[in-house]
């Protein structure tokens, strides 16, 4: 055990909240250690702060919006990518009706909250309300699946119309022939 783990064990508030693996929703997921209470800031949502222009290139790099995004778009405008240096956060499955909310600071900065009691072992998720510009496919439906399992699940990750804020962002691939 290294000196910055025996001093997190002495500091109540050093211990994290959650814990991150295998997810029966979609790849891994983010679950409650222990009880969190209502109203929780839980974790911030951080990665590199991009603009659009630099998230459809990187979308594009990556082969387009597969399955899963790990932009989250500001009300500013710009957006975090929480692929590149980004925390735990980033593996926070959607879910249509979740039990934790995005909450975007006056400094631009984005927090997953609690909206509810949270038992210890309990899923973390919120609803990513995903932005896709381009025409709602089959295709398109399919890439963005979910698999919630809520009964209330629209049965996909896509917000119905274009949403401002408080949002995660996909990107349309450029050149995608649509
Ligand atoms: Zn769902």
């Amino acid at each position: 055990m290294n000196t910055e783990a025996l001093l997190a064990e002495n500091v109540e508030e050093a211990e994290p909240l959650y814990v991150v693996h295998e997810s029966p929703v979609h790849g891994r997921g983010v679950f409650a250690r222990r009880l969190i209470p209502a109203g929780t800031r839980i974790i911030e949502y951080t990665g590199e702060i991009v603009d659009w222009e630099e998230c459809c290139r990187r979308t594009e790099e990556k082969g387009g919006p597969i399955g899963h995004t790990f932009f989250f778009s500001l009300n500013n405008g710009m957006l975090i990518d929480g692929g590149t240096g980004g925390n735990e956060a980033r593996y926070i499955n959607h879910s249509c009706e979740p039990n934790c909310e995005a909450e975007e600071d006056d400094d631009d900065r984005v927090y997953i909250c609690s909206l509810r009691d949270i038992e210890e072992g309990e899923e973390l998720n919120y609803n990513y309300g995903l932005i896709y510009e381009a025409r709602h496919t089959a295709r398109v439906k399919k890439e963005f699946a979910c698999y919630c399992g809520a009964p209330s699940c629209t049965g996909v990750m896509l917000a119905p119309k274009k949403r401002k804020s408080r949002s995660k962002a996909a990107a349309q691939a450029p050149a995608s022939g649509g």
